[in-house]
């Protein structure tokens, strides 16, 4: 089997496999091919992939010799309309957004995998890149916004005057949520945090936060975890919550998405009007619509002295690390479509294969992505 590298477009800097994992491969009696360059902006030059075994091509060759193709972000039609019926994609293409790619694969007859879709199991844990890049995305979200906020984050007694606390809400407690929550408290904030899954409250709680209890929100124990869609009555009484809680933060750390929905909209602009100038929101959902109205998926708006960040890709930012992780999650996925002798094998069996797996053979694999095609 070989499995070749392709370089991500711009912004993108990760790098879907690094050295390490290629020799993990090589020890599989698997081949890599490197697109030129690929790993050059995660700080990964060619030379480390030649040493740990790689070969590097142009990226014709790479897409023509490969039997698996792997990125990090979502290929265009284009791209998808010159692959062999033969070949298999592997990359987070978000499926369930991108809806026009689904059907790109499946007129293309590529089997095609998208590792956002891996199942939120103790099995598939190893190999969750949502968990992965939203740790990343939580610990910068609360660096950005110490970065643009005028104060501090920590409490100072100094012969200058005391200077209080920055004040941190972070709305939804998440995988992001969570991370953002210990770093903020490690700066020093004093933090609050809002969920409608009441199972993290302790969690919040033992990060050193406080839980913000709006009651009687809907969960669903068949949703897999995730927060599903409020009554309005629920929204109303959260809203109320919210606004009060906002409107005396100095950060807001927006985290709150449903999958495959439109994210939650939480803080209004006539919120942000009320918010002391200089503070600052950061908004990780931005880039399905955003928990702030104001917000912009990859710009930054100042309303009423607020400043709001709309940044759904701090993985790209930081990454070094954010391609080890996924690096290592996309690796680990690929141990189980490899055989002892170096071959492909895609055992449907499997609930991590079945469920990463997004189309195969003109058919849509995915129970989610099923439903919200066809
Ligand atoms: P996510 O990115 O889908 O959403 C972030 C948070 O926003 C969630 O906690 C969600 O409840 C919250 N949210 C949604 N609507 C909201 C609203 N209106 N107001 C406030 N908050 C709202 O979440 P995620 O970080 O991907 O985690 C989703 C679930 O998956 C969690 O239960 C998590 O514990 C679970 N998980 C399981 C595993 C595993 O078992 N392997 C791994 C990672 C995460």
């Amino acid at each position: 089997m070989i499995i070749g590298v392709l370089k991500d477009a711009e912004p993108e800097h990760r790098v879907a496999l690094i050295p390490e994992n290629v020799k993990s491969l090589l020890a599989r009696k698997v081949s890599v091919l490197l697109e030129q360059g690929a790993g050059t902006n995660a700080f990964y030059p060619d030379e480390s992939y030649i040493e740990a075994g790689a070969t590097i091509l142009t990226r014709t060759e790479v897409l023509e010799k490969s039997d698996l193709l792997v990125q990090i972000s979502e290929p265009d039609e284009t791209l998808i309309a010159t692959l062999k019926t033969n070949q298999v994609w592997l990359s987070e293409f978000k499926p369930l957004w991108h809806k026009n790619l689904v059907n790109a694969f499946l007129r293309a007859g590529i089997s095609s995998f998208s590792m956002d879709a891996v199942p939120r199991t103790t099995r598939a844990q190893a190999m969750d890149v949502l968990s992965s890049m939203a740790t990343i995305a939580g610990y910068k979200a609360v660096l950005d916004a110490a970065s643009h906020l005028p104060s501090f984050f920590p409490m100072f007694m100094s012969a200058a005057g005391t200077i209080r606390p920055a004040n941190v809400l972070i709305l939804g407690a998440g995988v992001a949520g969570l991370q953002a929550i210990a770093i903020a408290r490690k700066l020093g904030a004093q933090v609050e945090a809002f969920d409608v899954r009441s199972a993290v409250k302790e969690e919040v709680m033992s990060l050193g936060a406080r839980f913000v209890e709006v009651e009687g929100a809907k969960e669903d124990a068949a949703a897999g975890g995730y927060a599903i869609e409020q009554t309005e009555e629920y929204k109303r009484k959260q809203q109320e919550a919210i606004d009060q809680h906002a409107a005396k933060a100095n950060v807001v750390i927006c985290t709150a998405q449903i999958p495959g929905r439109k994210a939650p909209l939480l803080i209004s602009k006539e919120v942000v009007a009320r918010m002391q100038p200089g503070s600052v929101i950061i908004d990780l959902a931005s880039s399905t619509g955003g928990n702030c109205e104001l917000s912009e998926d990859n710009k930054s708006v100042v309303h009423h002295g607020v400043t709001i960040i709309g940044q759904s890709n701090y993985p790209a930012q930081m990454p070094k690390d954010a391609s080890k992780m996924f690096g290592k999650n996309v690796s680990n996925f690929l141990d189980l479509l490899i055989t002892e002798d170096g071959q492909m094998s895609l055992n449907f069996d499997d609930e991590i294969v079945r469920g990463t797996c997004i189309t195969h053979q003109g058919e849509i694999i995915n129970e989610r992505v099923k439903s919200v095609i066809d």
